[in-house]
């Protein structure tokens, strides 16, 4: 029997964005957090190398500012990067004040201050941890504290599949009122009302074959704020981790780029350094071109991995740095502090996201969208390392503040139709939801991987196209399950990032396409927007 519930806030994702969230709302919200898998499961818990923010007297905003336009190629938006980085000290007290054990000095002059390193494109050692598994530490801290409030309810294997708004329901004064959600284990679709709901969704790696993320990265908070009728922008910027783990049973094991923070050198399975070939600040490029200078030379070599190599440090020092890492690859037969490592890029980011403000506002009245799955102008072209974590905090705060301040005038969502399965059945093809999702993977590896062209993009996009078709048919005739509702967003979000780089002609931080290789300096750089109302052949399919 499908259940109706209803709180003040319903947040979809329990990661940095969505926890942080919930804590900084005021104890009179009633809130619920749901989380597809287990309420732990997510990107921030594998997030190894930290959150930077400047907490060194000799560092500053401004070079951190810097920095972040530097690596967003023009992209940034100048006051979002500097909001975010002048309230990232404040975040990072917050986290303190929580507990969460970030490593300091033992002993000597800096005795008790943070341990800070350095990662691609930080001018300076600016970056906190928790050791090498810093969002562990940071997800664990912020469950533990939401498990103790009494106005927040957690809902692990709770599955959105779409937003409710007014105009769905044929309602004047278009808003979000909740949302469609599948209780896995029950196996049955509530509808959740509430009077602003959040997305912290995370974002959509997962489109790709190859990828550092966890299960949950599907796009799904993309899809269902696109369908919804929300802009999204700057899709073609995808950001691909240059250092996973090549190991047939590693699934896409991160490599944090700490290691080269802390002397790790890129080597060609011949052991000859290259990265000083590409770029004059070698390994210590921003992430963006030491993934091309990898994919390149594996390309050029017919390899299947390079070398990551660190053993020329002593023992002690790596395993006390980096003890997840050591620890994994002792698992799988590597020695670090005796040999290189073979690793290779995958994706790792989704820079763009759905459109919002400063306080995480999108364009649906009601409806916020915080951490990865938004676009808010911190990023641009190319996200900095350490830098989503803070920018999880920073709009969890600012959102949480804004939606305090309108809560009690927001207007009391009306009872919600249930959900209709009365034209559906159960399917008795479960392989075509497996194939497809293998084939959509495949095909934005092959052709919207690191490095584009026309021609790619236009495959890539007959392909897809056709999937959409696909699987919308099979959606509306068939149960839905969490594998069929991630595979529809899956398909969405490939379809936006295709279009999205269709329409850059250029190449610009992340997106590099050998047709057009440079920059265009003709005109002011600008964010590739996607409008729902506008882009009929996307829009077509996304309803239903
Ligand atoms: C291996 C790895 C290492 C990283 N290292 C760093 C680092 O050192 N520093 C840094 O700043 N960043 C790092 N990042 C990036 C950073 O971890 C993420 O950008 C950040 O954690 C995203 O947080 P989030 O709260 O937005 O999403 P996530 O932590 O990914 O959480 C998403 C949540 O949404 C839920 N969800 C998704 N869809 C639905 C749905 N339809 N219904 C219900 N729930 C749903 C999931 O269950 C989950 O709870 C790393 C990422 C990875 C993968």
């Amino acid at each position: 029997m499908p259940a109706s519930q209803a709180y003040d806030v319903l947040i979809i994702g329990s990661g940095a964005a969505g926890l942080s969230l919930a804590l900084c709302l005021p104890g009179t919200a009633r809130v619920a957090v749901l989380a597809k898998s287990r309420i732990d499961e997510g990107c921030t818990l594998y997030a190894q190398g930290g959150i930077s923010a400047v907490t060194d007297p000799h560092d500053t905003f401004d070079s951190h500012v810097a920095d972040t336009l530097d690596a967003g190629a023009g992209l940034n938006k100048p006051d979002v990067v500097r909001y975010t980085i002048e309230h990232a000290p404040a975040a990072i007290e917050w986290l303190v004040e929580l507990g969460v054990p970030f490593t300091r000095h033992a002993s000597g002059s800096e005795a008790d201050a943070f341990h800070l390193t350095r990662e691609g494109g930080h001018s300076t050692r600016r970056v906190l941890h928790a050791a090498d598994a810093t969002g562990r530490a940071m997800e664990t801290t912020l469950i533990d504290e939401t498990r103790k409030r009494p106005n927040i309810t957690l809902f692990e294997h709770h599955i959105a599949i779409d937003l409710i708004t007014a105009n769905k329901l044929g309602l004047a004064g278009n808003r979000c009122l909740g949302a469609y959600v599948l209780d896995i284990e029950a196996h049955r679709v509530d509808a959740f009302a509430a009077h602003c709901l959040v997305l912290a969704t995370g974002g959509a790696s997962k489109v790709y074959l190859y990828t550092s993320n966890p299960d949950t990265s599907s796009g799904d908070g993309i899809a269902m704020a696109w369908r919804a009728g929300c802009r999204v922008a700057n899709m073609e910027f995808n950001q691909f981790h240059p250092t996973c783990l090549y190991h047939p049973q590693a699934k896409s094991f991160l490599v944090t780029e700490a290691v080269r923070g802390e002397g790790g050198r890129l080597l060609l399975p011949d052991g000859t350094p290259f990265m000083e070939r590409f770029d004059e600040r070698g390994n210590l490029a921003p992430r963006d071109i030491v993934a091309r200078a990898i994919d390149h030379e594996m390309k050029r070599l017919g390899a299947e991995y390079v070398l990551l190599d660190i053993s020329h440090k002593p023992a002690p020092f790596i395993k006390e740095h980096f003890p997840t890492v050591y620890a994994r690859c002792r698992e799988l037969g590597y020695d670090m502090t005796l040999e290189p490592i073979p690793v290779v890029p995958a994706a790792h980011y989704t820079c763009g996201g759905v459109l919002t403000d400063l306080h995480g506002r999108t364009d649906l009245a009601g409806l916020y969208a915080v951490g990865e799955v938004a676009c808010t102008g911190l990023h641009g072209a190319n996200r900095m390392a350490s830098n989503s974590l803070l920018e999880c905090l920073v709009f969890a705060a600012s959102a949480a503040e804004h939606i305090g301040s309108v809560l009690t005038d927001t207007p009391v969502p009306p009872p919600l139709p249930h959900w209709d399965e009365s034209r559906v059945r159960d399917s008795d093809e479960e392989v075509v939801v497996t194939h497809n999702w293998d084939e959509l993977r495949r095909c934005m590896w092959n052709y919207v991987g690191i490095v584009r062209t026309n021609k790619r993009l236009e495959r890539a996009w007959r392909r897809v196209d056709l999937l959409q078709h696909e699987i919308h048919e099979y959606y509306s005739n068939f149960t839905v399950s969490s594998d069929l509702i991630e595979l529809r967003n899956l398909a969405q979000v490939a379809a936006l990032i295709i279009r999205s780089a269709q329409l850059r002609k250029e190449s610009r931080g992340l997106h590099y396409t050998l047709d057009y290789p440079v920059s265009d300096t003709s005109r002011p750089p600008a964010d590739t927007i996607l409008d729902p109302h506008t882009f009929a052949d996307t829009a077509a399919r996304m309803t239903g």
